[in-house]
């Protein structure tokens, strides 16, 4: 039976091999926000090829996009997110500490155990800040998470969640850019783009990965919630009508996802969003849910799927008949009323024309929404074991070998009668095909040790019967069973078990 992890054994883990590192630690480190270190960038690479490879490469109907992270300010107008991208908040009145009025929790009742009287984080989509305002009702039960104190809170006001900098150098010429706060309205802005240099018909979809940035309220957690992240975005673009239908089938493509790349079905699960929970312009939505071992062990958000009806494309539609209106208000955003007409829509770039059926429509999108570093912590916390072997505690990461930030260890047994030298040879060859390691320090049962937490899931090793019968020994993270093979197989037959 395997282990489940503490959120802290994952986060000393990580720290002890290199996998992630508080950013600027030298300097007392930054809040929220984390440096991945030769192992971690390894593991966040092969999650993003991963998600890569099933999303783009396999599919003939989706292309890849890499778009800037500054984009024209008129990009989070037309999005909404210029006005409405903001959590709900309340300030404890006694130590002054803001919370998101989501993730207050109640007051336990005396009957309740401790420990267990966590309730599970009401989930708020960011962008639905109405409903938001109309559900933060009553907080005179809500507990201050940092000292405790019950009932005590401001009213609840909007906190705005994008970052803001300066663009130019000129006084006349410089303007308040924001980081974008998703990678998905780089998509949208390029759609015209993509139609006209590609040869893509709908349904199709764009995929971008990249960086994005939120001024969070509430991070802790580790890498779940940060200030500056990774997502993975598809915006999935299909005639009206058969959207329910692709909604489906992505839903179902991305929890497969997770669960061919090994993490446990008992740890995944669907959540609907109820109707007043949805955004305004969504039609349905569901979050792939992982069981966290945060708090009294809730299910978070892995994943967002969302059927964000043709919202984004009329919007930017609007957005670009809006220009000339940001240009008289000298970039001031606040005053400007995105035009509104309706008739013009279809007439716009961002329209569609389908040359079989000989009818124009602004398409539907399906947006499956993931974290990349969401979903590193999930692996490595699915991953994690421990074993008792021989009286001794064994650490391990049961990463798939697709996640492995390094497939094959290279060990010669012992540093003499030549053994090095061919275990050198052996690694210079395997690494041409897979991330490898070479090792001749140390104990060998210390060398396994370290790959298994490292999450290898081969070691090599050259011993004395090598120099006889040109065979090493291959032996297995999981089950620790180690088998021969002759040199001149190794790399087919590694090849075959890693499925590479
Ligand atoms: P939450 O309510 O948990 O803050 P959200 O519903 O606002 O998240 P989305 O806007 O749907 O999140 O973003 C899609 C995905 O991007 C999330 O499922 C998550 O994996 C990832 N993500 C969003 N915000 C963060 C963050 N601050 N840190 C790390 N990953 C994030």
């Amino acid at each position: 039976m395997s282990k489940i992890a503490k959120l802290d054994d994952i986060v000393s883990l990580c720290k002890r091999r290199g996998f992630i590192f508080q950013s600027s630690e030298i300097y007392g480190g930054l809040a929220s926000c984390y440096d991945y270190g030769p192992l971690g960038v390894e593991l966040k690479n092969n999650v993003k090829k991963a998600w890569w490879k099933s999303t783009v490469q396999m599919r003939d109907d989706v292309v890849g996009l890499d778009c800037s992270i500054l984009m024209h300010p008129m990009v989070w107008k037309a999005s909404g997110h210029a006005d409405k991208f903001a959590d709900l908040i309340a300030e404890c009145k006694k130590c002054n500490t803001r919370t998101r009025v989501d993730h207050l929790k109640e007051k336990p009742l005396p009957s309740e155990a401790e420990g267990v009287t966590e309730q599970a984080a009401q989930h708020t989509e960011h962008i639905a800040l109405d409903a938001a305002m109309a559900k933060a009702r009553d907080l005179s039960n809500k507990v201050c998470p940092n000292c405790g104190t019950v009932g005590r809170f401001t009213e609840p006001m909007p906190f705005k969640l994008m970052f803001e900098t300066q663009m130019g150098a000129n006084v006349d010429d410089s303007m308040t850019m924001h980081l974008r706060p998703e990678t998905a309205q780089g998509i949208f802005a390029n759609f015209r783009n993509v139609l006209d240099t590609t040869r893509v018909k709908i349904p199709f979809g764009i995929a971008q990965i990249g960086k994005s940035f939120r001024n969070e309220v509430t991070t802790k957690a580790f890498i779940f919630r940060t200030r500056e992240f990774e997502q993975a975005e598809l915006e999935f673009f299909c005639e009206p009508g058969t959207d329910e239908q692709w909604f489906e089938h992505w839903k179902q493509a991305r929890f497969d996802w997770y669960i061919n790349l090994g993490l446990k079905k008992e740890n995944l699960r669907f959540r609907e969003h109820d109707i007043d929970e949805l955004a305004h312009y969504a039609k349905g939505c569901v979050d792939v849910e992982y069981k966290f071992p945060f708090g009294s062990g809730d299910w978070q958000e892995l994943e967002g799927i969302a059927n964000r009806t043709d919202f984004d494309l009329r919007q930017h539609q609007r957005g670009i008949r809006t220009l000339n209106k940001w240009y008289e208000s000298d970039g001031d955003l606040t005053n400007i009323e995105l035009s509104n007409e309706a008739e013009e829509y279809l007439k716009g770039p961002l329209s569609y024309f389908d040359d079989q059926q000989k009818k124009r429509y602004i398409p539907y999108v399906i947006e499956p929404s993931a974290g990349i570093d969401r979903s590193a912590l999930a692996f490595l916390v699915d991953g994690y074991d421990e074993e008792e072997v021989r009286g001794e505690t064994r650490n391990l990461l049961r990463f798939s070998p697709a996640l492995a930030p390094v497939k094959v260890a290279v060990f010669p047994l012992v540093k003499k009668e030549g053994m090095p030298d061919i275990a050198k040879n052996i690694y210079n060859d395997l690494k041409k095909h897979f991330n490898c390691f070479y090792d001749e320090k140390g104990a060998i049962g210390r060398r396994y040790r370290r790959q298994d937490e490292a999450g290898t899931p081969f070691c090599l090793t050259i011993d004395g019967q090598t120099l006889e019968d040109n065979t090493v020994t291959v032996r297995d993270r999981d089950s620790m069973d180690q088998i021969r093979v002759s040199t001149d197989q190794l790399t087919n037959d590694l090849r075959k078990k890693l499925d590479m």
